[in-house]
């Protein structure tokens, strides 16, 4: 049978809080956990620990194929054709749900990713008011009747895609999951979801909620896998319509390109950043250091939109530098459940190993170690905050995506120049500015090439506002209003009118 026995589907797991929750562990396929078709399972690793937390179960191609028939005889359902309100009615009793588990999901995260309980915590709240957010829109997407004069009546509609593809990754695994199910489902279309390889545990586990509140079997699949087998079946398979991504520039040409070749699919991609934070000589200094700090330490700098490259006016530089070391030494880095730590782990030791590795590249360019740059203890994949100075373009340290708490601090003199430097690079995903002055701001963000700009904040996110890339960063946008253009085609339906009507008795 393809039904493991109920204890194989999911495992007791007891928590750091001394809490135990019920882990799924299977695919989730036509809203039943089951085992993959080749029995296959992968461990997944506590971030905190090395250890292993449980074994989940791994997708091949044909488990991607079920899901899919799964999801295409949902789509020609109700679901898609009846009242939107109902699929409102669904994401609005899944929020209700997730906020009763709010605990349970906040610690899942930080067990699974290594994120401190408070980041796990601000992930989840925002994931239950985005999930809100799509359910109001479900019954509120309205069309277009267009004039051509009386012979015709022209509708135009939107209908969703159809059987949606949606791969995602390890540094925000829920809200990612938020992200892409909330306006897949709010208009109509149905899920092929593949969580990260490192990160599955809260998707599975929201997976079951989605059940509890009314998901129908088919319109929400989970099937858990690596990149290279699952991702790509996702990708190549023929019957999806759509795929959404969001991970790294590189993963993404690839799946932009399969998309293409494959069936042309449409496509959405969330993609790499190396974003600029900017720091101007009339900044308010104490919130600024904060800034800088949320900016690139937040979520141990595993974040696409990360202020990773910091530039500082002259006229503030040194006393900025000062500042800046001394409240980066005092971070606390350790335990994601112990409320006083700041910093977390990293999420692999994948991730671990590259950030250590550009630290040995920033050495051999010439740029100046202010701070941090080594492991923190010697188990679990922590590391200590880390700032170079004396960055500069060319180096791999300034140019390339780290993610990881590794900031790279420039000098600049003008505001142009600072512009310049702040664009020349092929992301544009977000950037900030910290300046009292109203003029800058506004002279600075009309000219910043990225799909943010933060002023005097950063890495502050809002549900209903937009976020997405500039160039390399990626395509669309999610959150918002705009998100449900991504999960939407327009029909257009010309109808002739007869006007011979008039002249009958
Ligand atoms: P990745 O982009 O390869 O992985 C993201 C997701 O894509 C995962 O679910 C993965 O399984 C899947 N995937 C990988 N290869 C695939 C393929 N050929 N077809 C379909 N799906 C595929 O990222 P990674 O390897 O986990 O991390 C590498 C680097 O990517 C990181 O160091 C970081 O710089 C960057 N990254 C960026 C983001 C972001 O939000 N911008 C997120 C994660 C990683």
């Amino acid at each position: 049978s393809r039904f493991y026995s109920s204890s194989k589907l999911s495992k007791t797991i007891t928590l750091p809080t001394g809490e135990t929750y019920e882990q799924p562990t299977g695919l989730f396929i036509n809203n039943e956990f089951v085992s993959g078709k080749q029995g296959k399972t992968f461990g997944v690793i506590n971030p905190s620990t090395e250890e292993e937390i449980c074994e989940v179960a791994e997708a091949m191609p044909e488990d991607v194929d079920s899901a899919v028939d799964a999801a295409e005889k949902a789509f020609n359902s109700d679901w898609s054709f009846g009242d939107p309100a109902n699929r409102g009615k669904v994401l609005y009793n899944l929020a209700d749900l997730m906020e009763a588990h709010k605990k349970t999901l906040t610690s899942i995260e930080s067990l699974d990713n290594g994120k401190t309980l408070a980041n796990a915590a601000g992930d989840v709240g925002l994931v239950i008011n985005y999930l809100r957010f799509c359910a109001g829109y479900a019954d509120k997407l309205d069309g277009e009747v267009v004039d051509t004069g009386s012979g015709y009546l022209n509708l135009v509609k939107r209908e969703p895609l159809g059987v949606c593809g949606q791969i995602i990754p390890w540094n925000f695994p829920l809200l990612m999951w938020s992200w892409k199910i909330g306006p897949a489902l709010a208009t109509g279309n149905t899920v092929v979801l593949k969580p990260a390889e490192a990160t599955p545990l809260s998707a599975l586990y929201s997976a079951k909620l989605a059940k509890e509140a009314g998901v129908p079997a088919g319109v929400l699949n989970i099937v858990s896998g690596f990149g290279k087998t699952t991702g790509e079946a996702i990708a190549t398979h023929p019957r999806i319509r759509k795929v959404a991504f969001t991970g790294s520039t590189r993963t993404g040409k690839h799946i932009m390109t399969a998309a293409a070749q494959s069936n042309i699919k449409k496509v959405t991609l969330e993609l790499g950043g190396k974003s600029a934070n900017i720091v101007f000589n009339d900044c308010n200094v104490d919130k600024t250091i904060q800034n800088i700090i949320t900016g690139i330490f937040f979520n141990s700098g595993e974040v696409c939109c990360a202020g990773s490259r910091i530039f500082i006016q002259s006229g503030i530089y040194d006393t900025i530098i000062e500042k800046l070391k001394t409240a980066v030494q005092a971070i606390k880095v350790g335990n994601p459940f112990d409320p006083a730590v700041f910093q977390g782990a990293q999420t692999s030791q994948m991730q671990l190993d590259k950030i250590l590795g550009y630290v040995e590249k920033g050495k051999e360019e010439g740029a100046h170690l202010l701070t941090g740059g080594e492991r923190e203890g010697n188990k679990g994949y922590f590391i200590k905050p880390t700032l170079f100075t004396e960055a500069k373009p060319g180096m791999a340290i300034y140019e390339e995506e780290i993610f990881g708490p590794f900031g790279v601090i420039t000098k600049f003199d003008t505001p142009d120049e600072a512009l310049t430097l702040a664009n020349n690079s092929e992301y544009g995903l977000a950037a900030g500015i910290h300046t009292e002055n109203l003029n800058t701001a506004k002279y600075v963000s009309d000219r910043l090439r990225a799909g943010t700009v933060w002023i005097n904040t950063y890495n502050d996110f809002h549900y209903a506002v937009p976020f997405g890339g500039y160039k390399q960063s990626g395509i669309g946008r999610e959150m918002g209003k705009s998100s449900f253009d991504n999960y939407t085609q327009v029909k257009a339906i010309r109808t002739k009118i007869d006007e011979t009507v008039g002249t009958k008795q």
